[in-house]
């Protein structure tokens, strides 16, 4: 492997090797985006080109020698990454306090040390000040690399004394090119291709049934089947496990319905739906997926607030169903 086999984000890794070749390599990056596009790939892909032993020119690196295998291996001592211990649920001011302990120290192997602070977000308050001072004024042979799904969750300090790299979701093609030929999943993985290799196809296949058929239920129930609807919501209330989950996929159907109505088919997640999907664009109105669409969004945040869910599942019913929420609305 070398920076020519790195799959998407192709500026950000020429830019990078541009950096490289000059000489004037930043102290401070930022590579922020997606889980699961190249971040961490790409962090070792730099401290390995900062350290090799064999590369002909200082833009890349061999991936066999000594220096690169124990990068590669998690073992070279001035590659370090920095990142949530067990049991912990923050990067803890000690771990950023142990960096600047070694920080003016000459590398032991290597040429230079690089730090990867992954995932820079889980850094305490106390934690990304202490770091500041080894953002200030690094020694000429440190390196660091933070790495974060959002850059904004980054003290602005720590972000004005950085270099922001915005990496971005791969494109269907480069999935591909990473071996993944699933159509499902090529498109369930939101250009992540650690959520494709994660991807639990046959799950997948059956909660979004479960979703499906919910949102089936909700768009065709009449007045005498108020029950069968409240009994649909109380189902689903009362999952105890992949709520947030269940949401998400539903979010993507009612994505998939509006796509349909416009007729840009497609961007369908799921085209191997299109005809169930198709049937509840003939029964659904655009307003009623969007006002279920929209709840989706305050029912992610109400979750955070603790409130019943089961309360949140028969508003979100009521508000697809047509004529249950026709008639609230008129007798308000
Ligand atoms: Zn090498």
């Amino acid at each position: 492997m070398n920076f020519d086999s790195f799959i998407g984000n192709r500026k950000i890794i020429d830019r990078l090797r541009a950096k490289l070749r000059e000489g004037r390599f930043p102290h401070g990056l930022i590579f922020s985006g997606p889980t699961g596009v190249g971040k961490h790939t790409a962090a070792l892909m730099i401290a390995k080109a900062l350290n090799c032993t064999q590369a002909t020119t200082p833009d890349d690196f061999c991936d066999r020698c000594p220096s690169c295998r124990k990068i590669e291996a998690g073992t070279h001592p001035d590659v370090m990454t920095i990142s949530v211990e067990e049991d912990a649920s923050q990067i803890k001011i000690a771990q950023v306090r142990h960096v600047l302990s070694i920080l003016e120290f000459q590398p032991l192997e290597g040429r230079n040390k690089i730090f990867i602070i992954d995932p820079a977000d889980m850094m305490n308050a106390e934690a990304a000040n202490a770091l500041l001072k080894g953002l200030e004024e690094p020694p000429e042979s440190s390196y660091f690399i933070l790495i974060t799904v959002n850059v904004h969750e980054l003290l602005l300090t720590v972000r004005s004394r950085s270099q922001v790299y915005n990496f971005t979701p791969l494109a269907l093609d480069e999935l591909r090119q990473h071996g993944v030929s699933d159509d499902l999943v090529l498109r369930w993985s939101e250009g992540s291709i650690g959520h494709a290799r994660s991807l639990d196809v046959a799950r997948l296949k059956s909660e979004r049934e479960l979703m499906l058929d919910f949102l089936e239920t909700v768009v065709t129930s009449t007045e005498e089947q108020f029950q069968d609807l409240l009994g649909a919501s109380a189902d689903l209330g009362r999952a105890k496990q992949g709520f947030e989950e269940r949401m998400k996929i539903l979010a993507v159907l009612l994505a998939d319905v509006l796509y349909l109505k416009e007729g840009v088919d497609g961007k369908l997640v799921n085209q191997d739906l299109r005809d169930r999907l198709a049937q509840v664009v003939k029964r659904a109105s655009v307003d009623r997926i969007i006002k279920m669409a929209d709840f989706l969004g305050f029912i992610e945040s109400s979750l955070k607030n603790h409130v019943n869910r089961q309360m949140l599942t028969d508003m979100l019913a009521i508000t697809g169903n047509e004529i249950l929420n026709d008639f609230l609305t008129e007798s308000r």
